[in-house]
């Protein structure tokens, strides 16, 4: 079997696995492309070059902010958003008790402490009101992620901030191409930020991300900590501590030839998205809880319904050829890597999270599933319930 082969699911048995399928044939000709022009370019320039600040800025006109800082990874971001908000030992953090690791290893990594906020059990997003209950005077800033299929409730969490004095950052490694009354995912916090890892809504053949802010100082403090706390005139002056987390230039070529084709991408996962949220939503009632219908505050990136039978469902799906994913099988501050992070209050619980790890079940969703795989997906679920 050839790549073209397996691009294209010629003699691949009728099943629907979970992941991405190969990287379309015109993506990859648009990877040796990419290739071919930096490795020729009589400028020969590998890393933050022309097409890394080309790519920066259009993504600026996309989203309307004013700054965009390509990096190493969202990972990267986060670290370089909480470094640049002078975040760092004896402050505390506000996270989500559910979430992607590095949301509280980045803290961590600051030397500050994540003080873990409930979620919301059948989205996953912060609670704003739990996370409020947690503000102390240490408080310095609230990460809110946005999660699978739903964007995080901005104007709360921004409320807040705003009542007890913090910073927001917005992590939408997830959320690229959502909005919320009418504002792109990324925009809304202090800083906010896209992973390109190759999973991610507009994910790349390899590692990086953006950070993006309206406010000239923390961008400009990114811009100088991505590489070594330099300011891109003068070389090996180095203004402050910071890291190796910059942007390669094949990659930009990358992702600057499929930039116009990114609304495609975001469309065809919208049509699976519309198609699973009716084909579900008389299954409420049966105790399955898909996302709620409407693309305000709509991510595209994972579809997770939520249901009390969640390991018998997956078995169920399994033997019909279909895969699935759960992404976090317990809350953050349940991990392993956490354990030795004291808690607030040491009492604390985390209910919403641990329903929503208990429950959730993610189902194939990519630009590439074809009508049938859709259909397959959704009539199993409903035999499931039926
Ligand atoms: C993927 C992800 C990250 C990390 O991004 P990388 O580019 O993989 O480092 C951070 N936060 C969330 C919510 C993510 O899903």
């Amino acid at each position: 079997m050839t790549i073209d082969d397996l691009a294209t699911g010629a003699g691949a048995p009728a099943t629907v696995p979970y992941g991405h399928p190969p990287l379309p044939a015109a993506e990859r000709e648009l990877l040796l492309t990419s290739v071919r022009e930096v490795g020729t370019d009589p400028e020969q320039k590998f890393i933050l070059g022309r097409r890394t600040a080309e790519l920066e800025r259009a993504l600026r006109e996309r989203t309307g902010v004013a700054d965009v800082i390509a990096c190493a990874s969202g990972t990267g971001a986060l670290t370089l958003s909480l470094r640049a908000l002078r975040v760092g030992p004896g402050d505390e953090v506000i996270v989500p008790a559910f979430g992607a690791e590095p949301l509280a290893a980045c803290v961590l990594g600051t030397g500050a402490k994540p003080v873990f906020a409930d979620v919301h059990p059948e989205t996953g997003v912060i609670d704003p009101v739990d996370a409020e209950s947690r503000v102390s005077e240490r408080t310095r800033a609230i990460i809110a992620a946005h999660v699978f299929s739903t964007m995080a409730d901005m104007p709360a969490i921004i409320e807040l901030a705003v009542r007890h004095r913090l910073e927001v950052i917005e992590d939408a490694a997830v959320a690229q191409g959502a909005t919320l009354r009418g504002r792109p995912a990324g925009a809304w916090g202090d800083l906010g930020l896209y992973s390109f890892y190759p999973v991610k809504p507009f994910g790349m053949v390899g590692e990086g991300a953006v950070v993006l802010s309206d406010e000239a100082e923390p961008a400009r403090a990114v811009r100088m900590l991505r590489n070594h706390g330099q300011d891109g005139r003068q070389r090996f002056v180095h203004h402050e501590i910071g890291f190796n987390s910059r942007f390669d230039e094949i990659q930009a070529a990358f992702q600057l030839g499929r930039l116009p084709a990114l609304d495609g991408l975001l469309d065809r996962r919208r049509t699976v998205v519309d198609y699973y949220d009716e084909r579900f939503a008389p299954l409420r009632e049966h105790g399955l809880l898909a996302p709620r219908p409407g693309a305000d505050g709509r991510c595209l990136y994972v579809y997770a319904v939520h249901t009390a039978d969640r390991d018998a469902l997956a078995r169920h799906l399994a033997a019909h050829g279909i895969g699935t994913r759960v992404y976090y099988p317990k809350p953050l501050p349940r991990s392993a890597a956490f354990a030795g992070v004291p808690t607030t209050p040491p009492t604390a619980s985390w209910p919403g999270a641990e329903l929503a790890c208990a429950r959730h079940l993610a189902l194939p969703l990519h630009p590439h599933l074809t009508r049938a795989q859709m259909r397959g997906v959704a009539d199993a679920v409903c035999a499931f319930f039926e």
